[in-house]
């Protein structure tokens, strides 16, 4: 299973610095609001699936590194 994400690095460094709660779903790559800057496993609005995190959460996750 490849571990290649949907979400870039910068994507994530962006809505940390917006500080507007956004968050993206790791199994389409859609973006999610109201979402904690610590939130895991949210449901996706977009595909349904318990894949949204926040920003920061991605960011320690490793995520688009
Ligand atoms: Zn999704």
């Amino acid at each position: 299973m490849s571990d290649k994400s949907k979400v870039t690095l910068d994507q994530i460094i962006e809505a940390i610095e917006a500080d507007d709660n956004l968050g993206f779903c790791l199994a389409c790559g859609a973006e999610a609001y109201n979402v904690e800057p610590d939130a895991r496993r949210y449901t996706c609005e977009s595909c349904g699936k318990p894949r949204v995190y926040g920003a920061e959460e991605l960011l320690l996750m490793g995520v688009g590194i």
